[in-house]
This record gives C-alpha cells, sequence and structure tokens, in this order.
C-alpha cells in the first residue's frame, strides 16, 4: 500500500463517461505478484526478485511453497550486509546467477526482477542483466524489469516483463511476411483456443508475447500487427511501436460479445471476409451466449462496484453489465489508459461512473453509501468490507483463472455469481 497526497478531480471524459480522478492513498499489491502467472506461462524462465525478506515472503506466500517441484522464482535477499558498497552487492549478485545457472541448466531466460527497499533501488539492474547475459551467453539471457511496489499495481510487473521481452525480438525473423502478435499472458488452454481459431480465420503467421518457451519469442517489425490480450499493457504496447509493430484497436476478449469483436478486428486487419468470421465464430459465440446465460438469473440487476486493483476493471464491467445485465455503480480503475480501453470505453453505457486512481478513504465511503451487491477489490479490502456485511470478489483470482475466450465465458460468469450464491446461503 502506498499514498500521496490527497487530489480528487471529476470531469466528463469521452464518450459521455464521468472520470473521478483521485490521487490519495491507495490500496494495491505490488507488481511481484505477477510472477506467479508469468512463471507458470514461460516454462523454462527463472524470476529471482532481488529483494528484501518482504519481497520474499510475498512471493512465497502469493504463490505457494513447491516441494516436490524445483521452483522457477527466489528471492536475492539485499540485506544491510550488502549496503557496505555496490561492488559487494554486484559480487554477491553475481554469485547468486552463477550458482543458480550451474544447478539449473533448464533455464533459458534469466529476469532479474527489481523491488523497491532502497538499496536495490541503487543498484543498476540493467547493467546487471547485460554484464549476466555476456558472462552466460549463449545458453542464458538475462533481462531485467521492476516489480517495485512504488506506485504500481499488480499487473505493471506482466507489463514490465513483456517491454523487457520486446527489446530481444529479432527483426529478421518478422521482415518476410505480415504477422499478428497476441499480447498478453493467456492460460495455454485458452492460447490453444485462440490459435485454433485463427488457423480457422485463415491468419497464417501468429505470435504469443509471452511464449511459453525462450526460443519461440516470435519476430518483430513494421508488417507486425499486435493484439492486445491484456488491458495493463502500455508499457509494451510503446515498446512493440517503437520496433515498429502497429496495434489492432479492439475490445478485450472476456464474454461472447469481447472475444466476437476481439477476433473481427483481428480478421478485419487480415483482410479475412466478414462471412468467414462469422461462420468461424458461430459454434463459440453460441456456446458462450449459453453458457453465459445461465449466471443471468443470479447476476441479472445486481449492482457491482469496482475498486482499482487489476487494471480489468473496464473490459470486466463492459462484460458483465452487457451480457448478464448487471449495473455498475463505479467502475475504478489504478490507470485509464484511453489508447488502449478506447473500444470499451464506447461500449459502457453512458453516464458510467469511472474513477481513476484512489483515494481509498473517500472511496470506501462511496462504497458503504452506494450498497452495492457485490465488490471487487483487492485482498487487503476484502476482509474488512466482508466484516461490514459486504459481498466481494478478489480481483487477483482474475488473473489467476482462464477467463478469455468463448469456451471461458460461463466461467467468468460464474466467477461473480459465486460470492453471492455464497451469501444468500449464509443469510438462509
Ligand atoms: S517490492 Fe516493495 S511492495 Fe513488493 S514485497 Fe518487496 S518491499 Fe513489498
Amino acid at each position: 500500500m502506498s499514498g500521496a497526497t490527497a487530489r480528487t478531480v471529476t470531469e466528463t471524459g469521452c464518450h459521455d463517461l464521468p472520470v473521478l480522478y483521485e490521487r490519495g492513498q491507495h490500496e494495491v499489491f505490488c507488481g511481484l505478484t505477477s510472477i506467479v502467472w508469468l512463471h507458470r506461462k514461460i516454462q523454462d524462465a527463472f524470476f529471482l526478485v532481488v529483494g528484501s525478506r518482504t519481497c520474499a515472503h510475498l512471493i512465497q506466500s502469493a504463490a505457494g511453497v513447491m516441494i516436490f517441484a524445483e521452483p522457477r522464482f527466489a528471492t536475492a535477499i539485499m540485506e544491510e550486509r550488502d549496503l557496505a558498497g555496490l561492488a559487494d552487492m554486484n559480487d554477491e549478485l553475481d554469485r547468486v546467477v552463477g550458482r543458480l545457472v550451474e544447478r539449473r541448466p533448464d533455464i533459458k531466460l534469466l529476469f532479474l526482477v527489481g523491488s523497491c527497499p532502497s538499496e536495490v533501488i541503487k543498484l543498476d539492474l540493467g547493467r546487471a542483466a547485460e554484464r549476466l547475459s555476456r558472462a552466460f551467453a549463449p545458453s542464458v539471457r538475462v533481462l531485467h524489469y521492476s516489480g517495485s511496489g512504488i506506485e504500481t499495481t499488480f499487473t505493471q510487473g506482466e507489463d514490465g516483463c513483456l517491454a523487457a521481452l520486446v527489446a530481444t525480438m529479432s527483426s529478421a525473423a518478422a521482415e518476410a511476411a505480415p504477422s499478428l502478435l497476441v499480447v498478453g499472458a493467456l492460460a495455454d488452454v485458452v492460447e490453444d483456443q485462440f490459435r485454433r481459431l485463427f488457423d480457422a480465420l485463415g491468419i497464417e503467421r501468429v505470435g504469443f508475447l509471452p511464449p511459453r518457451r525462450a526460443d519461440q519469442l516470435a519476430g518483430i517489425g513494421p508488417k507486425t500487427r499486435y493484439l492486445l490480450a491484456q488491458p495493463f499493457l502500455a508499457d509494451t504496447a510503446k515498446a512493440l511501436e517503437r520496433r515498429g509493430a502497429r496495434p489492432i484497436e479492439a475490445p478485450f476478449p472476456l464474454g461472447a460479445e469481447g472475444t466476437t469483436a476481439w477476433l473481427e478486428a483481428a480478421a478485419a486487419a487480415f483482410g479475412v471476409p466478414a462471412e468467414r468470421v462469422d461462420s468461424v465464430t458461430e459454434a463459440g459465440r453460441e456456446r458462450a451466449a449459453r453458457a453465459v446465460e445461465r449466471h443471468r438469473p443470479a447476476l441479472g440487476g445486481k449492482r457491482i462496484f469496482f475498486f482499482p486493483d487489476s487494471q480489468l476493471e473496464i473490459p470486466l464491467a463492459r462484460f458483465l453489465v452487457r451480457e448478464l445485465g448487471m449495473e455498475a455503480v463505479e467502475v475504478g480503475t489504478p490507470y485509464l489508459h484511453r489508447a488502449q480501453l478506447e473500444r470499451e470505453l464506447a461500449l459502457l453505457p453512458p453516464g458510467t461512473a469511472l474513477s481513476e486512481g484512489q483515494d481509498v478513504e473517500r472511496q470506501l465511503d462511496r462504497c458503504q453509501a452506494a450498497k452495492p451487491d457485490i465488490v471487487v477489490c483487492g485482498l487487503g479490502l476484502a476482509n474488512p468490507l466482508e466484516a461490514a456485511g459486504m459481498t466481494t470478489k478478489w480481483s487477483i483470482e482474475l488473473l489467476f483463472t482462464p477467463i478469455q475466450g468463448y469456451d471461458q465465458a460461463g466461467d467468468l460468469a460464474e466467477l461473480f455469481a459465486r460470492p453471492l450464491d455464497r451469501r444468500t446461503r449464509l443469510e438462509v
């Protein structure tokens, strides 16, 4: 959790959506949390947090302690004794990495993940990554990004990680023909479904970032069109554009409508006729609509309040309002990245109350006054809100669960129906 000087400004943003900008105390998890899903996704990567005991505890408790498997994350703890000099800290880091690489020949990609303790901030991890990459080339590539909790939300860890990967993508491999790059970590099952759909649409050269293995990293260049699968990747998007790739603007693939619009946007960019898109997506659209419809009795007409946490809030609100008939009381987001969210904002009903940033006490007051049926928030707020009689949903679960695509639309709706059902049973 971190704080700043309180400031609240309300403006009418685009699409007639009032936006409340708040710059006060805010409750967020740090970017280290994203290691939990990233280490599962990139199967030959290792995430070495350069941090404190607090960082080690956070990452262990978030990811669980793996007793039987070899873990692919760890913390190099930089303690007081390391403060004697930066040279000592660099030597210590080199020793830790050396031991790790020697013991784990399966590691092909090593991320040095920065954190917020002051002794770590003094360390130049960019230089350390270059030095170590040279030392262990060609078998291990060493990159770095920050997972620091200073002014970040937990999904920014993924943004930093993917932006670091973009810098290492080859341009030679992308020169030949137009290609599609799907950007944002997706569960393997979801990635496989999308790959089959792109195949059926006739889009041949499709890469996913992050890849499942380091040597599957796609190429990039002016013929690359990128399609974001997650809404929190503003830095990655800038890095891709610096390498010549061009965006495909689309809503995000949540629910039947979002998934269809997302696929349609990719198809239009590659000249796929609308009739082909229609026939390829027909079965999926119908399955998703049927699965979502089952949750309408539980969710239709219910009022939902989003605290800013995962940066998925706006696409989620769009799905819940448009496909399940819920009412969004307030949709808070840590950052309102308009370039990435334009298509989503256009789909929200006029007058939807948006807020960017946070002043947690004021927002709690608004939430309590509104008495929503369900609140989506971070772990730190969930317990006090439950104790105050509210029904909550942890936003972090939406990153740990496959929710994108047609075949996950019903599961996504169920994630919101379940806490309401539990509350009803408790009250009986
Ligand atoms: S990076 Fe900062 S906020 Fe995150 S666990 Fe470490 S000390 Fe805490």
